[in-house]
């Protein structure tokens, strides 16, 4: 669905990201893991265009997105996305949030697009939300919002970035049980996290970084339980 090329990105004599290949396949979840720094973000922020590579390409389906040409907006349109942080818009309800962008980056009609959220809303356990301001909701129900608005167009991929760590522990399950759901439903997932407990169960992949390298990527019994690289044992002793 996705595929970085030989991706670098440099910010002034610091390269992030040296020459990373990675192409995650339609319905897996890619969980990203690695020390702080590590480029993790700046791997996802290359993938929906917000920061611009070096060098190498990137394809969204077949599609070069980092050829100049492309429009930056158009290829956003079609990523969903999540950070740490969830930015919903104080001042408009739940499903003004998360019928936005349908309306106004993807055209849907007003009608369809409230009916929609709403569907999606009442289906991942948010329906009596749907009227409420953010204000009024807990860091996890937010994050969860967070989440629906990023779906609502069915994107062809779901980038999500340390979308737990700024919540308190305890509202950090039910955020996870949501991207559990999603993968259940078969969402194309990538996902950067320091959760090493949830990158095992939900990772189809997990890939680990090491400063803008990827040192070694398998499935989540094999990183965590016998890493090849003594880079990946070293971190994970470290964060264990
Ligand atoms: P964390 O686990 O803390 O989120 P990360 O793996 O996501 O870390 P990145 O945020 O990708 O790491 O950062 C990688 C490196 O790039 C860091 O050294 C960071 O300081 C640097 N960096 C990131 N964005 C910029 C920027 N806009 N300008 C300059 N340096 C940056
Ligand atoms: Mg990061």
């Amino acid at each position: 669905v996705i595929e970085a090329r030989g991706v670098r990105k440099r910010f002034d004599d610091h390269d992030v990201l040296r020459g990373l290949d990675l192409a995650v396949a339609p319905h897996e979840v890619v969980v990203l893991i690695g020390a702080s720094g590590s480029g993790k973000s700046t791997l996802l922020k290359t993938m929906n265009l917000i920061e611009r590579v070096d060098d190498g390409q990137i394809f969204l389906q077949g599609d070069d997105i980092t050829d100049p040409r492309v429009d930056a907006d158009s290829v956003r349109a079609r990523i969903g996305v999540v950070f740490q942080h969830f930015n919903l818009f104080p001042h408009m309800t739940v499903l003004d949030n998360v019928t936005l962008a349908a309306r106004k980056v993807h055209g849907m009609p007003k009608g369809e697009a409230r009916t929609r959220g709403r569907e999606l809303l009442e289906s991942l356990g948010l329906g009596d939300k749907a009227d409420e301001y953010p204000d009024r909701l807990s860091g996890g129900q937010q994050q969860r919002v967070a989440i629906v608005r990023a779906i609502l167009t069915e994107p062809e991929v779901l980038l999500l970035d340390e979308i737990t760590s700024a919540l308190d522990p305890q509202l950090v399950g039910e955020v996870l049980d949501l991207v559990r759901e999603l993968k259940r439903r078969g969402s194309t997932i990538v996902m950067a996290t320091h959760e090493m407990s949830f990158a095992r169960e939900v990772a189809d992949r997990v890939v680990f970084l090491k400063e803008g390298v990827l040192v070694e990527q398998g499935p989540p019994e094999q990183i965590f339980d016998a890493p090849q690289h003594p880079a990946t044992a070293e971190f994970l002793a470290r964060v264990r």
